[in-house]
């Protein structure tokens, strides 16, 4: 099957090259040219008059900010207007500013794919090398050496999933499914991964991980990542018993691209386009920020409001077609007996594990001692696969009750407080994956396997953890010998964790 699968896969990505309406290897874009005047500049932010100064001279000169924490943000501009930006500022900023992409053209450029191994060629000699038993499998290089080598456009993914399915379906439950339509019409792919045990009166009620990428159109390593946990799931559901485990009680909904009009745009006009492409009041400023543009505390005031603003929500709630299409696609589930048990949203970057609530810092989820000790444990798992930290923080942007700043503004109508409150899927996160900011949406392509082992390894504990959660599983195993003990450098007790679950979380007490 492995070597079969190696060759049609060999074949398909030749046929989708050659559909693709542009030669890899040829960055297309526009927009390059703009970038060769650009930089990132991150300043490091010490108090509230700081931030406030930047904000107003960042809205004046309409930049593109493209992350910030309370003490930190980077900033898009065109060097030729740093100056103007520095005059502006208090000297304390001044004094706490460096270059992080000084050269955004070229790195930019970059990370379309530049050349493939061809069939002559050892793949071998190009794998990345991952650190999870299940990830030595010769078989795994090889598809992971090809498919994961670079970055792929929209054509390609899609095609790929589709062969994925034709591949597997006869196997489980391995299904490619569409979501709906984007606004422009492309399907939101998705693949549907689970295992249906021959006996199906097991008595529960099946129950659904999501795992989202691509919202944010230039966070192309949300997209790869969350391909590569399908298909990490997919190759090792035969060889790794918990695996077998959590797909024969869970199904996995990957969704990589939720926003494949932006994606597209990304790859044939603009690598660095945030928004979807839905057309808005203002003609010249199209696109609706997808996460902002859920139902649940939506924002109807501030930035968010403004159809040229990078985080534009849209003028109500749902009007984002793509975020709509999700939460229609989610009901059915629900309204078919479904539920979702756990959600996972990847974006990019700045590597942390974020937990609701994303709309205010005020208010805090019912469970949220729980939501974040499992936080806690995601991002060790994450550190543990490669050796990359990861931060838990509250989605809201801030550390707790305190006020947050100007650029840390509370974010109402995200996707993972939609799903966490409105679809009572008790453990909800965002994650924002690689890097901490050397390349940030840029990053190079060479990320794309660790990053999505990091990803797969975190995915594993959390399907792990929601079996334990559930009670079944892990009260009537955990003497077992099927149950894996908690490796030794588990800092934190996940088995203490497991045990109190059932009665701290027992129902749908959730509110
Ligand atoms: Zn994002």
């Amino acid at each position: 099957m492995h070597s079969i699968f190696f060759l049609s896969f060999l074949s398909f990505l030749c046929l989708a090259c050659a559909r693709a309406s542009r030669i890899p290897g040829l960055p297309p874009v526009q927009s390059l040219k703009e970038y060769e005047d650009q930089v990132v500049i991150r300043f490091n932010i010490s108090d509230a008059k700081d931030a406030a100064a930047l904000r107003t001279v960042v809205d004046r000169m309409l930049l593109d900010v493209w992350d910030f924490t309370e003490s930190r943000v980077d900033i898009r501009i065109p060097s030729r207007r740093i100056r103007f930006l520095t005059r502006a500022l208090p000297s304390s900023l001044l004094d706490n500013h460096s270059i992080l992409v000084p050269d955004l053209a070229r790195v930019a450029a970059a990370t379309y794919p530049s050349s493939r191994p061809s069939l002559g060629q050892n793949p071998h000699q190009h794998f990345h090398q991952g650190t999870t038993p299940a990830s030595q499998d010769p078989i795994k290089y090889d598809i992971a050496d090809v498919y994961f080598h670079d970055y792929q456009p929209y054509s390609v993914i899609v095609a790929w999933m589709r062969l994925v399915d034709s591949m597997f379906r006869g196997r489980g439950l391995i299904q490619m499914i569409s979501i709906g339509k984007s606004y422009e019409g492309r399907d939101i792919p998705a693949l549907r991964v689970g295992i249906r045990p021959d006996h199906v009166t097991s008595g529960h009620r099946r129950e659904i991980i999501l795992v989202t990428g691509g919202f944010h159109a230039r966070e192309w390593i949300s997209t790869s990542s969350v391909n590569y946990v399908a298909w990490s799931f997919i190759q090792s559901m035969d060889e790794d018993p918990v695996v077998k485990k959590i797909l024969e009680r869970f199904d996995f909904v990957f969704v990589p691209l939720l926003n494949p009009d932006g994606y597209d745009y990304t790859w044939e006009v603009d690598r660095l386009w945030r928004k979807s492409r839905q057309r808005t009041k203002m003609s010249y400023c199209p696109g609706l920020d997808l996460d902002h543009s859920f139902s649940y505390q939506w924002d109807s005031e501030g930035r968010q409001h403004e159809p040229c603003s990078g985080s534009y929500g849209g003028e109500e709630p749902l009007q984002a077609v793509e975020a709509s299409q999700l939460v229609n696609w989610a009901r059915n589930e629900t309204e078919n007996g479904f539920k979702f048990a756990g959600y996972l949203d990847l974006h990019s970057y700045s590597q942390q594990v974020l937990v609701p609530y994303s709309f205010s810092c005020q208010v805090q989820p019912p469970n949220i001692e729980n939501l974040q000790e499992v936080a806690m444990n995601l991002a060790k798992h994450l550190r543990l696969s490669n050796g990359e930290s990861y931060t838990v923080a509250s989605a809201c942007g801030g550390s707790g009750s305190e006020s947050i700043g100007p650029f840390v503004e509370a974010r109402g109508g995200s996707a993972i407080d939609y799903f966490y409150h409105e679809l009572k899927t008790r453990y909800s996160y965002q994650i924002k994956l690689r890097d901490t900011g050397s390349y940030g949406f840029l990053l190079p392509s060479d990320n794309i396997v660790p990053a999505g082992e990091e990803i797969f390894q975190a995915m594993k504990y959390l399907g792990d953890f929601l079996l334990g959660n559930n009670g079944h599983e892990w009260l009537q195993e955990s003497d077992g010998d099927e149950q894996e003990p908690p490796t030794k450098d588990d800092e934190l007790p996940i088995t203490e964790l497991r045990k109190r679950q059932p009665e701290n979380m027992s129902g749908d007490e959730h509110t």
